[in-house]
């Protein structure tokens, strides 16, 4: 039992696969996923993104592949990625098979828009040669015809059923390594079909409310509809889709795993809205902070509070801490401890200063620990042999 038990989540025990060279389902941790919006065949200009967006967090990226051209590009983009490429296919199977060749990690595409059994077949086989995985991706506003006539109109039911459909096609081509979305824009909609599909297969599902908006309000949408499901441990990767930069949806998306302590990275700054106590202009010392600390990856926490009636108390949880106080000079805090003052002129500089060396410690840290455990894993080794 947890010492603070209505922190935890239980994930939903799912099967694990690979997206190359990353692990989705299982304990793996919840990756974070987004697309590129440039042109497939202007191929630096899709590196680039690419990039972007892995050093912005990605953990996975997507790429369209609507023709031939695009296929092609796909091997350089591939090549110079530091992270797994999915393939977006649509319908042209020929397009999914150029696809794994090129050295796709994972194919999205849907069995059931293929065609004939023998292009599904085709499809899986190029997939099993190239060591791909594939993403069945069901969305509301593409159901199946005869589905939309039985239901009416796009309903849980008939988006888990859509996405049971491709399922069986995988599967009786003896295919297991694939995952399943259920998008829709709304974010009931959304819910209720992620929350039926969980219960109806063990495969890792990802997560996306499809459409959600621009950068504020989808990023909004996207906290309810996705934050519920992962509070309720439903969901292994997943994606932010805005209609904004993709390095902002990978850094909603990494918000959204932080808040509910499912991913840890950089720094996660509490700050109170201040007030007419403020010590010090603390929106404004925010959003330089934030700026400033962007490429810090280890996982900690800071808080900047305007004054006294919430710093000392919210210091006490956090890595490092300032609290306003008055004559232009604030506390800073220590592992939750108060340590020196420092002049509002000088703080900003000073807590990137402290952060930083804080991240330096911490990563000294860790790989200590890791040298550790392989010199024991080592050792147990040699008493085995
Ligand atoms: S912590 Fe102090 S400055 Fe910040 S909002 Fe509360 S009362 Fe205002």
């Amino acid at each position: 039992m947890s010492i603070r038990p209505w922190r935890d989540i239980a994930r939903r025990p799912s099967r694990k696969i690979r997206v190359g060279k990353v692990e989705v389902g299982g304990d793996a941790p919840i990756s974070v996923q987004t697309m590129t919006n440039t042109l497939t065949t202007d191929i630096r200009g899709t590196i680039a993104q690419v990039r972007a967006c892995a050093e912005a967090g990605a953990d996975i990226v997507r790429v369209s592949c609507p023709d031939q051209d695009s296929t092609k590009a796909l091997k350089t983009i591939v090549a110079a990625s530091p992270v797994p490429i999915v393939a977006d296919i649509h319908f042209h199977y020929k397009r999914a098979i150029e696809a794994a060749e090129a050295g796709a990690a994972c194919l999205r595409i849907n069995p059931g828009n293929i065609g004939s059994d023998a292009k599904v077949r085709e499809v899986v086989k190029a997939a099993k040669d190239h060591g791909c995985s594939i993403r069945i991706g069901v969305n509301a506003g593409s159901l199946e015809r005869d589905l939309l006539e039985r239901y009416a109109e796009p309903c849980p039911e008939a988006m888990v059923e859509s996405g049971l459909r491709h399922i069986r096609l995988l599967e009786d081509n003896d295919f297991r390594e694939y995952k399943i979305s259920l998008k829709a824009s709304d974010v009931f909609l959304t819910s209720a079909a992620y929350m039926a599909m969980a219960d109806a297969t063990d495969a890792p599902l990802h997560l996306g409310v499809t459409e959600a908006g621009g950068r504020v309000s989808g990023s909004i949408k996207s906290a309810i509809g996705l934050g519920n499901l992962l509070w309720m441990g439903i969901g292994d990767t997943l994606r932010v889709s805005l209609s904004a930069d993709p390095v902002e949806e990978v850094k909603v998306g990494y918000e959204i795993l932080k808040s509910l302590n499912l991913r840890h990275k950089g720094v996660t700054i509490i700050s109170c809205p201040s007030c007419a106590r403020q010590g010090f202009d603390v929106i404004r010392t925010v959003a330089m902070l934030e700026e400033r600390l962007e490429h810090v990856a280890t996982p900690m926490t800071l808080s900047i509070i305007g004054c006294v009636v919430n710093g000392p108390g919210e210091a006490r949880e956090t890595d490092i801490g300032f609290t306003g106080g008055g004559a232009g000079s604030g506390m800073v805090y220590l592992s939750g401890v108060a340590d020196h003052k420092i002049g509002n002129g000088e703080m900003i500089d000073h807590i990137v200063d402290l952060v930083e060396q804080k991240a330096e410690a911490l990563e000294a840290e860790r790989a200590a620990q890791e040298a550790d455990a392989g010199a024991e894993a080592a050792s147990a080794g040699q008493a085995a042999q």
